[in-house]
């Protein structure tokens, strides 16, 4: 039924939607489906709950997206309320659209999920598979279950490969498979420019950023006996080095890379008074989307998660510490 209303000739108003701080993931498959909706001759429009990284400023279609702020939200609420179909891109809950879910909930639309985490939430139409490395997958299995892979052009598939190569590390997790190869091979048999891509999505450091992540390393602690690190960056540090939440990108994965860690922990005070942000990595068989769901109200992959706590920095720290020793056996048997 949705195929069908979608290739149909009527044309439907569709709102797209990816989750707040869209990563390259959620920003590469929205606009791919932007494209592509577009190209059906449907009213699309893609909005976006919270800013974006600037580090994407370069990708096609970027500057379509209308992200909320005070002065747009009856504009926003009325599309969202107005149309046929909402698509949830690579998130599987309303709280990861925190300016948007209200508008949502109140929506008639038909809510169309396409995702890759775990544990979804039910919508009317659900393309969810926790197994493939990026959402982008899902979205080109979408284009392609309707037949319409010759739709792909060069901007469809700039935007497919960003959330591939973004969601995979660059092509190294273990989440990759067979298909996610041959998926970025019928891309670039869309004429994408790959070294380019990868190019512009390096991320450029500027001198602070770098006086950041030298605060977080040398904040960084090692629970040997847990094969586990931890470190941290608060709201003084962001004001000090004039930084913000962006420039902590890829902090996580240093204590990861130290021999014997396999659990990495990061805390994040944005604003002080407001809940800290934390983020989970494991290497093997530790399930971080387990411990952020049952300690942290959060969620994620096996090996990639986030959550948030309540307490301040310190008191969050605490409170860590205190529930590492019950992970003690699965830590050392995941090694
Ligand atoms: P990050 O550490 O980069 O913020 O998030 C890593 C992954 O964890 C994300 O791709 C997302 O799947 C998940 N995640 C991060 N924060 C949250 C959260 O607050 N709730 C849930 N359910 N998942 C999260
Ligand atoms: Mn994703």
């Amino acid at each position: 039924m949705l195929f069908s209303n979608i290739n149909g000739i009527n044309k439907k108003k569709i709102v797209l939607l990816p989750h707040d701080h869209p990563d390259g993931d959620a920003l590469g498959s929205s606009l791919a489906l932007l494209f592509y909706l577009r190209k059906l001759q449907h009213n699309v429009d893609l909005i976006s709950s919270t800013e974006y990284s600037k580090s994407f400023q370069w990708l096609p279609g970027i500057k379509d997206i209308i992200v909320f702020s005070e002065k747009n939200k009856f504009l926003i609420r009325k599309k969202i309320e107005n149309s046929d179909y909402i698509f949830l891109i690579d998130f599987n809950n309303i709280s990861r659209i925190k300016n948007l879910r209200n508008f949502l909930v109140s929506s008639r639309a038909k809510k169309v999920l396409i995702d890759h985490h775990p544990h979804p939430s039910y919508f009317d139409f659900m393309f969810s598979d926790p197994k493939v490395s990026a959402t982008s997958i899902l979205v080109f299995r979408f284009i392609s279950n309707m037949n319409n892979l010759n739709k792909i052009d060069k901007e469809i598939a700039t935007c497919l490969y960003v959330g591939l190569m973004t969601d995979t590390g660059f092509f190294r997790f273990p989440s990759i498979t067979s298909e996610t190869h041959f998926i970025a091979g019928k891309l670039i048999e869309k004429g994408i420019h790959v070294s380019n891509i990868y190019n512009l999505l390096q991320e450029k450091y500027n001198e602070n950023r770098l006086k950041l992540l030298s605060k977080a390393l040398n904040r960084l602690r090692v629970l040997k006996k847990y094969h586990t690190t931890y470190t941290s960056i608060d709201a003084s540090d962001l004001n000090i080095l004039s930084c913000k939440k962006e420039d902590t990108e890829g902090v996580i994965y240093y204590g990861l890379g130290i021999e014997n860690i396999i659990f990495s922990v990061f805390f994040f005070e944005e604003k002080i008074k407001e809940p800290i942000k934390i983020s989970f990595r494991s290497k093997g068989n530790f399930d971080v989307s387990l411990f952020a769901r049952k300690h942290f109200k959060g969620g994620g992959h096996k090996n990639a998660a986030g959550g948030i706590s309540e307490k301040s920095l310190s008191e969050s720290i605490k409170y860590f510490l205190s529930i590492i020793p019950d992970y003690y056996s699965s830590l050392i048997t995941s090694i």
